[in-house]
């Protein structure tokens, strides 16, 4: 053993994050520690500018801070292209993403393009890109995930996400859940092929994941707690991300699964949402406890079926033979050459997906 130590790793994290019962209030508070230099941009959509958009220009300006306003209609290269103009325009030092998932997704890549920071302030925990490095952006109509930057500060209220539709947390689960299944994937990867793995990030990631399958009784519509609890796992799997410097420990083959889903059903269904069906039939051909997955995620209210993610049985069957497909460089349970038709709509039947 006199071979050289040469290891070396970079971990980029948040500097704050603020999840809580009217956090949205100490936003100027946030970016004043932060040295954060005007203009600020914040970007929001037709709903999230009622939402919270306008009142965190209130606050902003309220502190001193310069801050102007713009709304995006979809997460497309389109919108970023028209925000980093507006970068441009107005010399802009940072950027506020304000938004259950799109606003988010353009202020992360558009402010990522431009080199200057952002910060995120979710109005719902449906994905954990709200924290994460990873943006999902429409390509030709599509959804891809893309490659952006780490939020240099996260503030979520849960007054707002309790008050977001109900589905959209329930997704978020889905979303926590998944990790479960990535962990494992991951170990698949380490043993099968080697493939750097973090025991810090996949611990995190997995205790976040299973802690929300042991307390599925607590995530209820209409209540502050839930939102918080969704919150903060959602903040968890988001701080394994960067741990591990890779969606690694919360995207495995689950997601896979969801971004087949994406490419191939007519009307997709929400992220977290896939990603939960995802896990129950990933956990499947892991040999493991599958139901339990199934049984939490009846608990919460989110979909387990097909019919519930309001997509076909076949695009379910073809999602699932094509899913070994995306990302073929991320070793999975679905192997190098995925699950033959007949394969597929036996899984699917088994975990009564459809
Ligand atoms: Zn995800």
């Amino acid at each position: 053993m006199n071979e050289t130590f040469t290891k070396s790793k970079t971990t980029e994290l948040p500097r704050i994050i603020m999840v809580g019962h009217e956090v949205i209030n100490e936003v100027g508070n946030v970016c004043i520690r932060l040295h954060l230099e005007k203009p600020g941009l914040i970007i929001s959509d037709e709903i999230t500018k009622k939402i919270a958009g306008e009142k965190v220009e209130q606050i902003l300006s309220d502190n001193g801070l310069d801050v102007h306003q713009m709304m995006i209609t979809d997460a497309n290269s389109d919108n970023i292209s028209q925000v980093k103009d507006q970068i441009k325009e107005l010399k802009a030092n940072f950027v506020l993403g304000v938004g259950g998932g799109r606003p988010i997704d353009v202020a992360k890549c558009a402010s990522h393009e431009s080199n200057i920071p952002f910060l995120s302030i979710p109005t719902a925990a449906s994905h954990d890109g709200i924290v994460s490095g990873r943006a999902s952006i429409s390509v030709d109509g599509k959804r891809k995930s893309l490659t952006a930057q780490t939020p240099l500060a996260v503030v979520a209220d849960t007054n707002i996400i309790a008050q977001s539709p109900y589905r959209l947390l329930a997704a978020g689960c889905g979303d926590v859940v998944a990790n479960i299944t990535a962990v494992m994937d991951w170990k698949l990867a380490q043993r099968l092929k080697n493939e750097e793995f973090s025991s810090s990030a996949s611990m995190l990631a997995d205790l976040t994941g299973r802690f929300m399958l042991d307390n599925s009784d607590m995530i209820k519509p209409g209540i502050e707690d839930s939102a918080w609890y969704v919150a903060k796992a959602l903040v968890s799997s988001g701080v394994a991300m960067s741990i591990a410097g890779s969606s690694r420990p919360a995207s495995g083959s689950e997601h896979k699964f969801s971004h087949a889903l994406d490419e191939i059903a007519e009307k997709p269904a929400l992220h977290g949402e896939q990603c939960g069906v995802g896990a129950i039939m990933m956990m499947y051909l892991h040999g493991g406890d599958w139901m339990k997955i199934r049984e939490a995620l009846i608990n919460i209210g989110a979909p387990t079926t097909a019919k519930r993610l309001g997509v076909g049985d076949d695009e379910v069957v073809r999602a699932l033979t094509y899913a070994h497909k995306i990302s073929p460089d991320r070793y999975t349970i679905l192997g190098d050459n995925g699950l033959s038709h007949e394969a597929a709509e036996n899984l699917a039947r088994i975990t009564q997906v459809i």
